[in-house]
């Protein structure tokens, strides 16, 4: 049997055919720009689901569940997207109508949940954590995050937990789409690095692996875009760690496949900033190696996606 994950991303919508092992057999893409209202985006998925089938020579009866990950509040019990800012979707019902689009059989076993909270569930399972409270947040488009406390997803009241991007750190900072000023996201998520490095002058670094490039070649605006993204980035871990003071906190997303050159700086910063600086223990941060291609987290994870 095989499950199907989709991962809704503010720039790609990605699909895979995993199978029993956690490994993707086959892949497909679509432009989120190309199927950006609601109405376009569920048809637009249900179709790739059928091209995503043929492409893998897979019947419908050998598809055990399909798991949508998005980038705003799942309420599950609804089948709602209550809200997501990177798409701009308010209330939307999601799931039924996707459900419908797909047909039967294989809407009644089609899922959804946000894609940080699926995102961490695939880390967590494929990388055999196993500890009492895990995080994962995620560096993106925006900046998402999952809780896993004692193997369950923190969900809270309204199911919005976790938006770890949304946490003001600068309160007379930017402004967010969101409505408020200084979030997280506004400053250490991939998409605000790249920001960063236009604002210094920097406009042919348009996505992060020249900006890398660029880093480790000793370029020193590049390396001083790089130092104030670790500064914000540390800064939120550390609130995060503050609260949460979590077993294993893991960075995830595209840009952490350049860690190398930022992550030994965002320990030193977090493990001198945070309270329990001074405890015997302190939380490991490390980045997301349960699945070997960070690119893949993102479908494994909505794979896994399963109430
Ligand atoms: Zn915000």
């Amino acid at each position: 049997m095989y499950r199907i994950g989709i991962d809704v991303g503010g720039t790609n919508i990605a699909m895979g055919v995993v199978d029993s092992e956690l490994h993707i057999i086959k892949k497909n893409s679509i432009k989120t720009k190309e199927a950006s209202e609601p109405e376009a985006m569920i048809a637009a998925i249900a179709q790739g689901v059928k091209d995503l089938m043929a492409k893998a020579r897979i019947t419908e009866s050998e598809i055990e569940s399909i798991g949508v990950g998005v980038p705003g509040t799942a309420e599950l019990d609804t089948g709602r997207i209550l809200y997501a800012n990177n798409l701009g979707f308010e209330e939307v019902p999601f799931l039924p109508k996707l459900r419908t689009a797909l047909g039967e059989p294989l809407g009644s076993r089609t899922f959804f949940d946000n894609d940080a909270n699926a995102a961490a569930i695939g880390e967590y399972v494929a990388g055999k954590y196993n500890v009492p409270v895990f995080v994962m947040v995620t560096l993106g488009t925006g900046i998402g995050g999952g809780i896993i406390i004692g193997g369950k997803v923190l969900r809270g009241l309204n199911y919005a937990a976790a938006e770890f991007g949304h946490m003001s750190i600068n309160i007379d900072g930017c402004d967010c789409n969101c409505g408020r000023k200084g979030c997280f996201e506004d400053y250490a998520s991939a998409t605000a690095l790249t920001e960063m490095a236009k604002e210094a002058g920097m406009p042919e670094y348009t996505d992060g692996e020249s900006f890398f490039a660029a880093v480790k070649d000793g370029d020193e605006t590049a390396n001083k875009v790089l130092d104030e993204f670790v500064y914000y980035l540390s800064e939120g871990l550390t609130n995060l760690i503050n609260i949460l003071q979590p077993d294993v906190l893991v960075l995830s997303g595209g840009i952490t496949r350049a860690a190398d050159l930022f992550l030994d700086k965002v320990r030193e910063r977090v493990y001198r900033d945070v309270y329990s600086r001074s405890s015997a223990k302190n939380t490991e941060i490390r980045i997301a190696s349960g699945i070997p291609d960070a690119g893949d987290v993102g479908i494994i994870g909505a794979a896994l996606i399963s109430e």
